[in-house]
């Protein structure tokens, strides 16, 4: 085989250099040329690549047609690139350029590639996209500046959070998004950036094409050229009002505002209205148009409009004002009773620049409080009639019982002899009792009016309570067992009460107490106080009625419910005890029997 020499060695000289490779290869792909720069990227030696297929470093169809591949671009010297193999299996990246190997009839033979290694330059490109790429996709303002302060690179970020397009930012000074008060900052950090130092999460305002100041993080480093001298600084900047979030905020509270069954109305700290929501207009009756603009006192009635300069005073001073209730007038002329709260509205430097309100509507809340208040008073006022009727009532039943008493007990002596005298008997028993409950219903509603009277005497305890246990003992089929401890058991009190309480209880041990036959009453002198207990042995009183006992007509359920009783003589006693200044309670075990304690103070 006859190489074109002339032609080969020219063209080679224009692009090839000693750092490029150069290897020529047959038809049917087999190396006959292969220099040290060849040995050297892909680690095959001369000896042991010629002969061998191209395919070795080559992609395996790369040259499965050399005589299509050459005549289709040798001519135009295109440029390939592509990725080959080294004999230790790395890839690098090739920029290559072909030519024909003719024959001395013209004939092709073989090609010859001249060809560089361009993996760093490869690498260092990807990269460089990778970098651009997240310069371009983050959401962090990232810009670069050199050391005069003029912009140099600008990111999309830049341009959604400052509003410049990236046109409009190169070229100008820094000093377009830096608020005039923060001028001095951005002096110290040039300073800072000159001495090589980075500036991190640094939080100050900046200030977007339309005005609007924004919060920012700012991260500032160093820029250096491949000497390592320092030529400018990039930026990163964080928009610290969250723009997304503050959006879907914002879209939430605008839901919420629209919605809301509370009247919610913004103004300045003039009182202008700047917004209006849908409930403001149902309870006042304007539309956010004839509203949003004008001075809120529209809406006050004269004699308030000292308040709107109490709230706005308090606003002013950063104060909320909480359900404050008040009046103010709808577009007709109606006045609508209100709870208003008072919010100072701020900017994003917590400057106060106005007042939210959010008014409820409480005239239906007032209207049940009246109603409350109505009923309320009727029915203390039906209590009073009740008390009133019971007074009347066991007056009047009083008095024609007395007088059938009365008559019964004539016809009972006057039919001595009589068989019949029984039935009177217990006629006299059935109207005494009714007699009892009677003046018991009286003294109740005497208590309620306040009525009950008090007739006091000195008298002596322990007579009282002999005489009770004498008289009841004629009665009963109990043995009333009597112990006394103490001497001198004179009281300063009303007598014949003191007698109803201790009857009632000594009846209640008798009642209670069906199957034992025994009652022990004790009269106890203990310093300035007397002390009567009566134990028995009855059905007992459960520990969760023990404290309800001395209520107005508590009866126990159960067992002791079937005794007959009004559950009216335990709260006269109580009564009876507390206006004597002593103390009245009682302690029990269910099926064991029971105990009441009253004490009175002696007399001395
Ligand atoms: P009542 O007329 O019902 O006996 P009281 O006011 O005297 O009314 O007593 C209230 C309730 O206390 C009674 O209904 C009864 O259940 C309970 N009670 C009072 N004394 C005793 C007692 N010694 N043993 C058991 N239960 C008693």
């Amino acid at each position: 085989m006859k190489i074109e020499k002339a032609e080969h060695s020219a063209k080679t000289q224009i692009i090839s250099s000693n750092c490029d490779v150069m290897i020529s290869f047959r038809l049917d792909g087999v190396i006959f040329h292969w220099n040290a720069v060849a040995e050297n990227i892909f680690g095959y030696p001369a000896i042991e690549a010629i002969g061998r297929n191209i395919s070795i470093v080559f992609p395996i169809n790369y040259f499965k047609d050399p005589q299509a591949f050459i005549s289709a671009t040798a001519e135009k010297s295109t440029e390939y690139e592509t990725v080959c193999k080294t004999k230790e299996g790395d890839r690098i990246n090739l920029l290559f350029h072909v030519f024909p190997v003719n024959s001395e009839t013209e004939t092709l033979q073989g090609i010859s590639l001249i060809a560089k290694d361009i993996t760093d330059t490869k690498i260092a490109e990807e990269k460089q996209a990778i970098l651009s790429s997240i310069v371009s996709s983050s959401d962090d303002a990232i810009i670069s500046k050199n050391l005069k302060g003029i912009i140099t690179s600008w990111n999309k970020a830049a341009t959604d959070i400052f509003g410049y397009s990236e046109e409009e930012a190169i070229g100008q000074n820094i000093s377009i998004i830096i608020p005039s008060e923060s001028k001095v900052e951005e002096e110290l950090i040039i300073e800072s950036i000159r001495k090589g130092e980075k500036i991190d999460h640094f939080e100050t305002f900046r200030v977007a094409k339309d005005g609007t100041e924004k919060l920012v993080s700012l991260t500032v480093s160093p820029v250096k050229n491949r000497k390592g001298e320092i030529i400018g600084a990039s930026k990163i900047l964080r928009d610290l009002t969250e723009k997304d979030n503050d959006d879907e905020r914002q879209a939430t509270l605008a839901a919420i505002v629209t919605s809301s069954d509370d009247a919610i109305i913004s103004k300045t700290l003039d009182g202008i209205i700047t917004s209006w929501n849908h409930s403001a207009t149902l309870m006042f009756g304007y539309t956010p148009e004839e509203a949003i603009g004008k001075h809120i006192s529209f809406i006050i009635p004269k004699d308030r409009m000292h308040e709107e300069t109490n709230i706005i005073q308090n606003i002013r001073q950063g104060n909320k004002i909480e359900h404050f209730e008040t009046i103010r007038l709808a577009k007709n002329g109606s006045e609508r009773q209100i709870s208003l709260t008072i919010s100072p509205i701020r900017n994003s430097r917590g400057k106060i620049i106005g007042a939210s309100k959010i008014a409820r509507d409480i005239s239906l809340r007032i209207e049940a409080e009246n109603k409350q208040k109505f009923y309320t008073q009727r029915l203390m006022d039906l209590n009073i009639y009740k008390d009133e009727f019971m007074v009347m009532a066991s007056h009047e039943l009083k008095t024609p019982l007395t007088v059938i008493l009365a008559s019964l007990q004539i016809l009972k002596q006057m039919m001595e002899d009589d068989s019949r005298v029984d039935f009177i008997s217990k006629t006299i028993n059935q109207v005494n009792k009714l007699n009892e409950l009677i003046y018991k219903l009286f003294d109740v509603s005497k208590i309620h009016a306040g009525k009950l009277k008090f007739e006091l005497s000195h008298f002596d305890m322990k007579n009282l309570v002999e005489a009770i246990i004498d008289q009841t003992s004629k009665s009963t089929t109990h043995s009333l067992i009597f112990k006394c401890y103490g001497d001198n058991f004179a009281v300063y009190a009303d007598e014949e009460r003191i007698v109803q309480v201790v009857v009632n209880i000594i009846g209640n041990a008798i009642k209670y107490s069906p199957k034992q036959g025994e009652v022990l009453i004790e009269l106890r002198k203990e310093s300035k106080n007397i002390t009567v207990n009566v134990y028995d042995k009855g059905i007992g009183i459960p520990q969760s009625d023990l404290e309800n006992i001395f209520q107005r007509f508590y009866r126990v359920s159960g067992s002791a419910s079937s005794f007959a009783g009004s559950g009216i003589g335990l709260y006269l006693s109580a009564e009876i005890v507390k206006y004597h200044k002593g103390k009245i309670w009682a302690e029990s075990t269910i099926g064991e029997g029971s105990v009441f304690h009253f004490t009175i103070p002696t007399a001395d």
